[in-house]
Protein backbone atom coordinates (compact mmCIF):
# COMPACT_ATOMS: atom_id res chain seq x y z
CA UNK A 1 0.00 0.00 0.00
CA UNK A 2 1.47 3.36 -0.97
CA UNK A 3 0.71 6.86 0.07
CA UNK A 4 -3.28 7.99 0.02
CA UNK A 5 -5.12 10.43 -0.30
CA UNK A 6 -8.51 12.23 0.67
CA UNK A 7 -11.06 12.35 -2.31
CA UNK A 8 -12.56 15.61 -0.81
CA UNK A 9 -15.40 15.77 -3.68
CA UNK A 10 -16.73 12.36 -2.53
CA UNK A 11 -17.35 13.42 1.02
CA UNK A 12 -18.47 15.94 3.32
CA UNK A 13 -19.11 15.47 6.80
CA UNK A 14 -21.96 17.32 9.36
CA UNK A 15 -21.74 17.19 12.78
CA UNK A 16 -25.29 16.47 14.73
CA UNK A 17 -24.38 17.92 18.19
CA UNK A 18 -21.53 14.87 19.22
CA UNK A 19 -21.42 12.57 16.62
CA UNK A 20 -20.24 12.94 12.78
CA UNK A 21 -22.38 12.01 9.88
CA UNK A 22 -20.32 11.44 6.61
CA UNK A 23 -22.30 12.01 3.31
CA UNK A 24 -20.84 10.02 0.53
CA UNK A 25 -21.42 12.03 -1.94
CA UNK A 26 -21.58 9.40 -5.00
CA UNK A 27 -24.89 7.20 -3.92
CA UNK A 28 -26.42 10.61 -1.49
CA UNK A 29 -25.93 7.96 1.19
CA UNK A 30 -25.38 8.99 5.09
CA UNK A 31 -23.29 7.09 7.55
CA UNK A 32 -22.45 7.62 10.95
CA UNK A 33 -18.89 7.71 11.62
CA UNK A 34 -17.70 5.75 14.51
CA UNK A 35 -14.26 7.01 16.37
CA UNK A 36 -11.77 5.22 14.02
CA UNK A 37 -13.32 6.19 10.65
CA UNK A 38 -12.71 9.97 12.24
CA UNK A 39 -10.11 9.87 13.83
CA UNK A 40 -8.57 8.34 10.27
CA UNK A 41 -10.47 11.11 8.29
CA UNK A 42 -8.95 13.66 10.81
CA UNK A 43 -5.44 12.36 9.89
CA UNK A 44 -5.77 12.71 6.14
CA UNK A 45 -7.20 16.51 7.04
CA UNK A 46 -3.65 17.28 8.45
CA UNK A 47 -1.81 15.80 5.66
CA UNK A 48 -2.00 15.90 2.26
CA UNK A 49 -0.87 12.50 1.45
CA UNK A 50 -0.91 9.66 4.66
CA UNK A 51 1.67 6.72 4.56
CA UNK A 52 1.38 3.49 5.94
CA UNK A 53 3.86 4.50 8.61
CA UNK A 54 1.77 7.03 9.50
CA UNK A 55 -0.93 5.21 11.06
CA UNK A 56 1.12 3.69 13.28
CA UNK A 57 -0.32 6.27 16.11
CA UNK A 58 -3.58 4.68 15.57
CA UNK A 59 -2.19 1.38 17.30
CA UNK A 60 -2.13 2.34 20.75
CA UNK A 61 -5.85 2.74 20.50
CA UNK A 62 -7.37 -0.14 17.70
CA UNK A 63 -6.04 -3.46 16.35
CA UNK A 64 -4.38 -3.28 12.93
CA UNK A 65 -7.05 -5.60 11.90
CA UNK A 66 -9.78 -2.58 12.81
CA UNK A 67 -7.75 -0.26 10.84
CA UNK A 68 -7.19 -2.38 7.59
CA UNK A 69 -11.03 -3.14 7.85
CA UNK A 70 -12.00 0.90 8.15
CA UNK A 71 -9.19 1.63 5.59
CA UNK A 72 -10.85 -0.62 2.87
CA UNK A 73 -14.54 0.49 3.42
CA UNK A 74 -13.04 4.47 2.20
CA UNK A 75 -11.46 2.80 -0.26
CA UNK A 76 -14.64 0.93 -1.82
CA UNK A 77 -16.16 4.09 -1.24
CA UNK A 78 -13.31 5.77 -3.01
CA UNK A 79 -13.55 8.35 -0.52
CA UNK A 80 -10.01 7.79 0.46
CA UNK A 81 -7.45 6.69 -3.08
CA UNK A 82 -4.24 5.12 -2.47
CA UNK A 83 -3.05 5.65 -6.31
CA UNK A 84 -3.91 2.26 -7.28
CA UNK A 85 -7.21 2.81 -8.63
CA UNK A 86 -8.37 6.64 -9.78
CA UNK A 87 -10.89 7.29 -7.63
CA UNK A 88 -14.54 8.27 -9.70
CA UNK A 89 -16.02 11.68 -8.70
CA UNK A 90 -18.70 11.42 -11.87
CA UNK A 91 -19.42 8.76 -13.90
CA UNK A 92 -18.10 9.22 -17.50
CA UNK A 93 -20.19 10.58 -20.05
CA UNK A 94 -22.17 8.65 -21.70
CA UNK A 95 -24.13 8.09 -24.66
CA UNK A 96 -27.93 8.06 -24.24
CA UNK A 97 -30.12 5.96 -26.69
CA UNK A 98 -32.86 4.55 -24.23
CA UNK A 99 -35.79 7.07 -23.27
CA UNK A 100 -37.98 5.51 -20.25
CA UNK A 101 -40.66 7.29 -21.49
CA UNK A 102 -43.43 6.81 -18.76
CA UNK A 103 -45.03 10.44 -18.40
CA UNK A 104 -46.82 12.72 -20.81
CA UNK A 105 -47.96 16.37 -20.52
CA UNK A 106 -50.32 17.71 -22.33
CA UNK A 107 -50.91 21.43 -22.44
CA UNK A 108 -54.94 20.93 -23.03
CA UNK A 109 -55.32 24.81 -23.33
CA UNK A 110 -53.35 27.85 -23.94
CA UNK A 111 -56.03 29.90 -22.19
CA UNK A 112 -56.01 30.57 -18.85
CA UNK A 113 -59.06 32.20 -16.78
CA UNK A 114 -56.65 34.33 -14.42
CA UNK A 115 -53.81 36.45 -15.09
CA UNK A 116 -51.48 35.79 -12.29
CA UNK A 117 -48.91 38.43 -13.14
CA UNK A 118 -45.53 36.87 -12.91
CA UNK A 119 -46.76 33.67 -15.10
CA UNK A 120 -43.84 32.40 -16.94
CA UNK A 121 -46.00 30.97 -19.79
CA UNK A 122 -44.83 32.34 -22.88
CA UNK A 123 -48.08 30.72 -24.99
CA UNK A 124 -50.03 32.03 -22.40
CA UNK A 125 -53.17 34.27 -22.93
CA UNK A 126 -56.94 34.48 -22.21
CA UNK A 127 -59.69 31.95 -22.49
CA UNK A 128 -61.16 33.63 -24.99
CA UNK A 129 -57.91 33.65 -27.17
CA UNK A 130 -56.84 30.16 -25.55
CA UNK A 131 -56.06 27.63 -28.05
CA UNK A 132 -57.16 23.99 -27.15
CA UNK A 133 -55.37 20.95 -27.90
CA UNK A 134 -57.82 18.42 -30.16
CA UNK A 135 -58.71 14.88 -29.23
CA UNK A 136 -56.80 13.61 -31.78
CA UNK A 137 -53.52 15.05 -30.66
CA UNK A 138 -54.48 13.93 -27.40
CA UNK A 139 -54.63 10.36 -28.24
CA UNK A 140 -51.93 10.52 -30.36
CA UNK A 141 -49.98 11.90 -27.82
CA UNK A 142 -50.68 8.52 -25.70
CA UNK A 143 -50.28 6.34 -28.55
CA UNK A 144 -46.70 8.28 -28.63
CA UNK A 145 -46.26 7.07 -24.94
CA UNK A 146 -47.00 3.59 -25.75
CA UNK A 147 -45.52 3.48 -29.08
CA UNK A 148 -41.69 5.24 -27.67
CA UNK A 149 -42.15 2.87 -24.09
CA UNK A 150 -44.13 -0.07 -23.91
CA UNK A 151 -45.08 -3.16 -21.85
CA UNK A 152 -44.25 -0.46 -18.42
CA UNK A 153 -46.88 -1.14 -16.07
CA UNK A 154 -47.48 1.72 -15.09
CA UNK A 155 -48.29 5.18 -17.06
CA UNK A 156 -48.77 9.25 -16.17
CA UNK A 157 -51.08 11.25 -18.10
CA UNK A 158 -50.51 14.90 -16.84
CA UNK A 159 -53.21 17.38 -17.61
CA UNK A 160 -51.72 21.04 -17.74
CA UNK A 161 -52.10 24.35 -18.95
CA UNK A 162 -53.18 27.25 -19.13
CA UNK A 163 -55.82 26.42 -16.87
CA UNK A 164 -57.00 22.84 -17.51
CA UNK A 165 -60.06 22.70 -16.34
CA UNK A 166 -60.90 24.85 -18.75
CA UNK A 167 -60.69 22.22 -21.30
CA UNK A 168 -62.74 20.07 -19.06
CA UNK A 169 -64.35 17.68 -22.45
CA UNK A 170 -60.79 17.30 -23.46
CA UNK A 171 -59.98 15.76 -20.39
CA UNK A 172 -63.00 13.55 -19.66
CA UNK A 173 -62.31 12.01 -23.32
CA UNK A 174 -58.88 11.19 -22.50
CA UNK A 175 -59.71 10.07 -19.41
CA UNK A 176 -62.22 7.29 -20.81
CA UNK A 177 -59.65 6.51 -23.33
CA UNK A 178 -56.80 6.36 -21.50
CA UNK A 179 -58.79 4.10 -19.06
CA UNK A 180 -60.29 1.20 -21.80
CA UNK A 181 -56.53 1.64 -23.69
CA UNK A 182 -54.30 0.89 -20.52
CA UNK A 183 -56.93 -1.62 -18.78
CA UNK A 184 -56.47 -3.91 -22.23
CA UNK A 185 -52.53 -3.63 -21.78
CA UNK A 186 -52.91 -4.62 -18.48
CA UNK A 187 -50.97 -1.19 -17.00
CA UNK A 188 -52.06 0.99 -14.46
CA UNK A 189 -52.50 4.91 -15.15
CA UNK A 190 -52.63 7.86 -13.17
CA UNK A 191 -53.71 11.16 -13.98
CA UNK A 192 -53.09 14.31 -12.53
CA UNK A 193 -53.18 17.70 -12.81
CA UNK A 194 -52.31 21.50 -11.40
CA UNK A 195 -54.95 23.58 -11.16
CA UNK A 196 -56.32 27.41 -9.98
CA UNK A 197 -59.10 25.97 -8.41
CA UNK A 198 -61.53 28.63 -9.33
CA UNK A 199 -63.41 26.32 -11.80
CA UNK A 200 -63.96 23.41 -9.52
CA UNK A 201 -67.38 22.23 -9.12
CA UNK A 202 -69.05 19.60 -6.56
CA UNK A 203 -69.42 17.77 -9.27
CA UNK A 204 -66.27 17.75 -10.99
CA UNK A 205 -64.87 16.67 -7.47
CA UNK A 206 -66.87 13.58 -7.65
CA UNK A 207 -65.18 12.97 -11.22
CA UNK A 208 -61.87 13.62 -10.22
CA UNK A 209 -62.34 11.14 -7.25
CA UNK A 210 -63.76 8.63 -9.49
CA UNK A 211 -60.72 8.72 -11.22
CA UNK A 212 -58.39 8.98 -8.68
CA UNK A 213 -56.40 12.17 -9.92
CA UNK A 214 -53.73 13.53 -8.07
CA UNK A 215 -54.73 17.42 -7.33
CA UNK A 216 -52.32 20.17 -6.99
CA UNK A 217 -53.61 23.37 -6.06
CA UNK A 218 -51.81 26.53 -6.45
CA UNK A 219 -52.37 28.91 -3.87
CA UNK A 220 -49.82 31.83 -2.78
CA UNK A 221 -50.71 31.98 0.73
CA UNK A 222 -52.92 34.30 3.76
CA UNK A 223 -55.29 36.52 1.03
CA UNK A 224 -53.15 39.95 0.98
CA UNK A 225 -49.96 37.96 -0.17
CA UNK A 226 -52.35 35.46 -3.07
CA UNK A 227 -53.77 38.73 -4.67
CA UNK A 228 -51.06 40.19 -5.08
CA UNK A 229 -50.37 38.28 -7.92
CA UNK A 230 -52.63 35.91 -8.11
CA UNK A 231 -55.44 38.09 -10.03
CA UNK A 232 -58.39 37.58 -12.79
CA UNK A 233 -58.01 39.09 -16.22
CA UNK A 234 -59.47 42.01 -14.87
CA UNK A 235 -56.97 43.07 -11.81
CA UNK A 236 -59.01 40.88 -9.43
CA UNK A 237 -57.49 38.90 -6.31
CA UNK A 238 -58.98 35.53 -6.32
CA UNK A 239 -58.16 34.58 -2.85
CA UNK A 240 -61.81 34.41 -1.64
CA UNK A 241 -63.10 31.97 -4.49
CA UNK A 242 -59.79 29.95 -4.70
CA UNK A 243 -60.09 29.60 -0.74
CA UNK A 244 -64.12 28.98 -1.43
CA UNK A 245 -63.15 26.36 -3.61
CA UNK A 246 -60.44 24.46 -1.79
CA UNK A 247 -62.67 24.59 1.29
CA UNK A 248 -64.83 22.74 -0.70
CA UNK A 249 -62.18 20.41 -2.19
CA UNK A 250 -60.81 19.12 0.97
CA UNK A 251 -64.00 18.45 2.37
CA UNK A 252 -65.06 16.16 -0.77
CA UNK A 253 -62.35 14.65 -2.12
CA UNK A 254 -61.36 11.23 -0.82
CA UNK A 255 -59.00 9.38 -3.43
CA UNK A 256 -55.99 10.80 -2.69
CA UNK A 257 -53.96 13.74 -0.40
CA UNK A 258 -54.45 17.14 -1.82
CA UNK A 259 -51.42 19.34 -2.33
CA UNK A 260 -50.40 23.18 -2.24
CA UNK A 261 -47.84 24.68 -4.98
CA UNK A 262 -46.66 28.19 -4.00
CA UNK A 263 -44.74 30.19 -6.40
CA UNK A 264 -42.18 32.91 -3.98
CA UNK A 265 -42.28 36.13 -5.55
CA UNK A 266 -40.27 39.61 -5.02
CA UNK A 267 -42.13 40.93 -1.41
CA UNK A 268 -43.77 37.39 -0.89
CA UNK A 269 -41.13 35.52 1.44
CA UNK A 270 -42.49 34.67 4.58
CA UNK A 271 -42.71 30.79 3.98
CA UNK A 272 -43.66 29.54 7.63
CA UNK A 273 -46.52 32.31 7.47
CA UNK A 274 -47.61 30.83 4.23
CA UNK A 275 -47.49 27.43 5.29
CA UNK A 276 -49.42 27.84 8.45
CA UNK A 277 -52.16 29.31 6.61
CA UNK A 278 -52.52 26.63 3.85
CA UNK A 279 -51.52 23.40 5.81
CA UNK A 280 -52.81 25.03 8.88
CA UNK A 281 -55.94 26.58 8.67
CA UNK A 282 -57.48 25.05 5.14
CA UNK A 283 -56.15 21.99 5.30
CA UNK A 284 -54.15 21.25 2.87
CA UNK A 285 -51.85 17.50 3.06
CA UNK A 286 -48.69 18.91 1.70
CA UNK A 287 -47.75 22.47 0.86
CA UNK A 288 -44.71 22.66 -1.77
CA UNK A 289 -42.56 26.19 -2.73
CA UNK A 290 -40.66 27.47 -5.74
CA UNK A 291 -39.08 30.62 -5.62
CA UNK A 292 -38.78 32.53 -8.82
CA UNK A 293 -35.40 33.19 -9.39
CA UNK A 294 -34.65 33.70 -13.07
CA UNK A 295 -38.19 34.32 -14.62
CA UNK A 296 -38.78 36.29 -17.41
CA UNK A 297 -39.84 39.62 -16.15
CA UNK A 298 -37.72 40.57 -13.72
CA UNK A 299 -39.25 42.29 -11.34
CA UNK A 300 -40.98 39.33 -9.79
CA UNK A 301 -37.37 37.41 -9.58
CA UNK A 302 -36.49 37.26 -5.68
CA UNK A 303 -33.78 39.73 -4.82
CA UNK A 304 -30.53 38.64 -3.35
CA UNK A 305 -31.46 39.20 0.16
CA UNK A 306 -35.13 38.08 -0.55
CA UNK A 307 -33.69 34.07 -1.28
CA UNK A 308 -31.74 34.01 1.33
CA UNK A 309 -34.83 35.04 3.71
CA UNK A 310 -36.37 32.32 1.93
CA UNK A 311 -34.23 29.80 2.75
CA UNK A 312 -33.62 31.19 6.60
CA UNK A 313 -37.29 30.34 6.70
CA UNK A 314 -37.52 26.96 4.78
CA UNK A 315 -34.91 25.78 7.11
CA UNK A 316 -36.88 26.96 10.13
CA UNK A 317 -40.14 25.06 8.52
CA UNK A 318 -37.35 21.96 8.26
CA UNK A 319 -37.25 22.19 11.85
CA UNK A 320 -40.69 21.82 12.35
CA UNK A 321 -40.53 19.43 9.72
CA UNK A 322 -37.97 17.14 11.95
CA UNK A 323 -39.88 18.02 15.55
CA UNK A 324 -42.90 15.80 13.73
CA UNK A 325 -40.65 13.38 12.05
CA UNK A 326 -38.80 12.85 15.79
CA UNK A 327 -42.11 12.18 17.21
CA UNK A 328 -43.36 9.92 14.40
CA UNK A 329 -45.77 12.60 12.75
CA UNK A 330 -45.90 13.35 8.92
CA UNK A 331 -45.14 17.10 8.48
CA UNK A 332 -46.42 18.57 5.20
CA UNK A 333 -44.03 20.14 3.65
CA UNK A 334 -42.80 18.96 0.39
CA UNK A 335 -39.34 20.26 -0.39
CA UNK A 336 -38.20 19.01 2.69
CA UNK A 337 -39.79 15.36 2.21
CA UNK A 338 -38.35 15.36 -0.94
CA UNK A 339 -34.98 16.07 0.17
CA UNK A 340 -35.05 13.73 2.95
CA UNK A 341 -36.95 10.63 0.31
CA UNK A 342 -33.77 11.10 -2.36
CA UNK A 343 -31.64 10.67 0.86
CA UNK A 344 -33.68 7.71 2.26
CA UNK A 345 -33.61 5.80 -1.28
CA UNK A 346 -29.75 7.15 -2.41
CA UNK A 347 -31.24 8.80 -5.25
CA UNK A 348 -28.05 9.59 -7.65
CA UNK A 349 -29.27 12.19 -10.08
CA UNK A 350 -27.68 12.49 -13.04
CA UNK A 351 -30.15 15.01 -14.55
CA UNK A 352 -32.05 17.38 -12.56
CA UNK A 353 -35.33 15.81 -13.00
CA UNK A 354 -37.07 13.83 -15.46
CA UNK A 355 -37.63 16.31 -18.18
CA UNK A 356 -36.68 14.89 -21.93
CA UNK A 357 -36.49 11.05 -19.92
CA UNK A 358 -39.13 9.90 -18.19
CA UNK A 359 -41.34 13.13 -19.17
CA UNK A 360 -42.58 15.02 -22.38
CA UNK A 361 -44.59 17.77 -22.76
CA UNK A 362 -47.08 18.29 -25.65
CA UNK A 363 -47.62 21.29 -26.56
CA UNK A 364 -51.17 21.78 -28.48
CA UNK A 365 -49.98 21.20 -31.55
CA UNK A 366 -48.80 18.42 -30.97
CA UNK A 367 -44.78 19.14 -30.18
CA UNK A 368 -42.96 17.41 -28.02
CA UNK A 369 -41.11 19.78 -25.34
CA UNK A 370 -38.97 18.98 -22.44
CA UNK A 371 -41.55 19.50 -19.74
CA UNK A 372 -44.68 21.69 -18.89
CA UNK A 373 -42.48 24.95 -18.74
CA UNK A 374 -41.28 24.61 -22.00
CA UNK A 375 -44.46 24.09 -24.41
CA UNK A 376 -44.88 27.62 -26.30
CA UNK A 377 -41.14 28.91 -25.56
CA UNK A 378 -39.21 29.46 -28.67
CA UNK A 379 -36.71 26.54 -27.61
CA UNK A 380 -36.51 23.91 -30.33
CA UNK A 381 -38.85 21.00 -30.50
CA UNK A 382 -38.12 17.33 -29.48
CA UNK A 383 -40.30 15.57 -32.44
CA UNK A 384 -44.09 15.46 -32.38
CA UNK A 385 -46.96 12.98 -31.33
CA UNK A 386 -46.95 11.84 -35.13
CA UNK A 387 -43.70 10.93 -36.02
CA UNK A 388 -42.45 10.30 -32.28
CA UNK A 389 -39.20 11.56 -30.11
CA UNK A 390 -36.56 12.94 -32.35
CA UNK A 391 -33.99 10.73 -30.86
CA UNK A 392 -30.54 12.49 -32.28
CA UNK A 393 -31.54 15.55 -30.79
CA UNK A 394 -32.89 14.45 -27.22
CA UNK A 395 -30.13 12.23 -26.95
CA UNK A 396 -27.23 15.45 -27.99
CA UNK A 397 -29.28 17.09 -25.03
CA UNK A 398 -29.07 14.93 -21.94
CA UNK A 399 -25.27 13.88 -22.70
CA UNK A 400 -24.48 17.35 -22.64
CA UNK A 401 -26.25 17.85 -19.81
CA UNK A 402 -24.85 14.48 -18.22
CA UNK A 403 -20.94 15.89 -18.78
CA UNK A 404 -20.21 18.16 -15.89
CA UNK A 405 -16.75 18.57 -16.87
CA UNK A 406 -15.31 21.91 -16.91
CA UNK A 407 -18.59 23.08 -15.08
CA UNK A 408 -18.51 23.97 -11.80
CA UNK A 409 -20.92 21.16 -10.79
CA UNK A 410 -17.83 18.67 -11.47
CA UNK A 411 -16.68 18.50 -7.86
CA UNK A 412 -20.23 20.18 -6.08
CA UNK A 413 -20.84 18.34 -3.03
CA UNK A 414 -24.46 18.51 -3.88
CA UNK A 415 -24.23 17.68 -7.28
CA UNK A 416 -25.79 14.27 -7.39
CA UNK A 417 -28.83 15.80 -5.69
CA UNK A 418 -28.95 19.27 -7.64
CA UNK A 419 -27.45 18.24 -11.12
CA UNK A 420 -27.07 22.06 -12.34
CA UNK A 421 -30.78 22.38 -11.88
CA UNK A 422 -33.88 23.08 -13.59
CA UNK A 423 -33.38 23.24 -17.17
CA UNK A 424 -35.89 25.94 -17.84
CA UNK A 425 -34.05 28.33 -15.40
CA UNK A 426 -31.21 27.78 -17.39
CA UNK A 427 -32.98 28.60 -20.17
CA UNK A 428 -34.79 31.52 -18.58
CA UNK A 429 -31.21 32.92 -17.11
CA UNK A 430 -28.66 31.82 -19.87
CA UNK A 431 -30.97 30.90 -22.86
CA UNK A 432 -29.12 27.87 -22.88
CA UNK A 433 -30.84 24.75 -20.69
CA UNK A 434 -27.42 22.68 -21.02
CA UNK A 435 -26.02 24.95 -18.61
CA UNK A 436 -26.00 24.99 -15.34
CA UNK A 437 -28.03 27.21 -13.49
CA UNK A 438 -25.38 28.70 -10.48
CA UNK A 439 -27.39 32.01 -9.34
CA UNK A 440 -28.25 30.33 -5.80
CA UNK A 441 -25.31 27.41 -5.66
CA UNK A 442 -24.53 28.23 -2.04
CA UNK A 443 -27.93 29.01 -0.62
CA UNK A 444 -28.76 24.95 -2.28
CA UNK A 445 -25.66 23.64 -0.64
CA UNK A 446 -26.27 25.10 2.45
CA UNK A 447 -30.07 23.61 2.22
CA UNK A 448 -28.97 20.50 1.27
CA UNK A 449 -26.18 20.24 4.82
CA UNK A 450 -29.42 21.06 6.10
CA UNK A 451 -30.91 18.20 4.65
CA UNK A 452 -28.21 15.94 5.74
CA UNK A 453 -28.44 17.25 9.42
CA UNK A 454 -32.14 16.68 9.41
CA UNK A 455 -32.16 13.22 7.98
CA UNK A 456 -29.24 11.79 10.05
CA UNK A 457 -31.21 12.81 13.20
CA UNK A 458 -34.35 11.18 12.34
CA UNK A 459 -32.05 8.41 11.60
CA UNK A 460 -30.47 8.14 14.55
CA UNK A 461 -33.46 8.76 17.07
CA UNK A 462 -36.54 7.53 15.13
CA UNK A 463 -35.26 5.60 12.26
CA UNK A 464 -38.98 4.15 11.96
CA UNK A 465 -39.88 7.31 10.53
CA UNK A 466 -38.59 5.94 6.83
CA UNK A 467 -40.71 2.66 7.13
CA UNK A 468 -43.47 4.71 8.27
CA UNK A 469 -43.88 7.93 6.37
CA UNK A 470 -41.06 7.81 3.61
CA UNK A 471 -41.48 4.27 2.13
CA UNK A 472 -45.17 4.00 2.04
CA UNK A 473 -46.07 7.36 -0.23
CA UNK A 474 -43.10 6.43 -2.53
CA UNK A 475 -44.88 3.52 -3.34
CA UNK A 476 -48.86 4.93 -3.24
S1 LIG B 1 -25.69 24.12 -10.14
FE1 LIG B 1 -24.42 24.80 -8.43
S2 LIG B 1 -25.24 23.75 -6.61
FE2 LIG B 1 -26.03 22.70 -8.41
S3 LIG B 1 -24.60 20.98 -8.75
FE3 LIG B 1 -23.92 22.72 -10.04
S4 LIG B 1 -22.43 23.83 -8.79
FE4 LIG B 1 -23.60 22.49 -7.41
S1 LIG C 1 -36.90 21.13 -16.28
FE1 LIG C 1 -37.35 22.30 -14.44
S2 LIG C 1 -39.54 22.82 -14.55
FE2 LIG C 1 -39.13 21.20 -16.06
S3 LIG C 1 -39.61 19.31 -14.93
FE3 LIG C 1 -37.42 19.69 -14.69
S4 LIG C 1 -37.19 20.81 -12.77
FE4 LIG C 1 -39.36 20.93 -13.40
Amino acid sequence: MGAMTLVKPNLHRVDVDTRQMLFHIPSSSIFELDDLGRELLALFDAHEQVAPEQLAGLAARYSQQDVMEVLDELRSLEVISDGSTVARINPAPQQVNKFPLTTVVLNVNTGCNLSCTYCYKEDLTTPSKGEKMALDTAIQSVEMLLRESPDQPNYNVVFFGGEPLSNMPLIREVVDYCEKRFAQLDATVDFTMTTNATLLTEELVDWFNAHRFGLTISMDGPKAMHDKNRITVGGQGTYDVVRRKVEMLLKRYTARPVGCRVTLTRGITDVERIYDHLSGELGFFEVGFGPVTSGDIAEFNLTGEELIEVFAGMKRLGQRYLEAALRNENFGYGNMHQLITDMYEGNKKLVPCGAGLGLLAVDKDGGLNLCHRFTGSDMELFGDVTHGIDKPRLAEFVEKRLDRSDTGCETCRIRNLCSGGCYHESYAKYGDPTHPSYHYCDLMRDWVDFGVEVYARIMLENPGFFEAHVSPRRSA
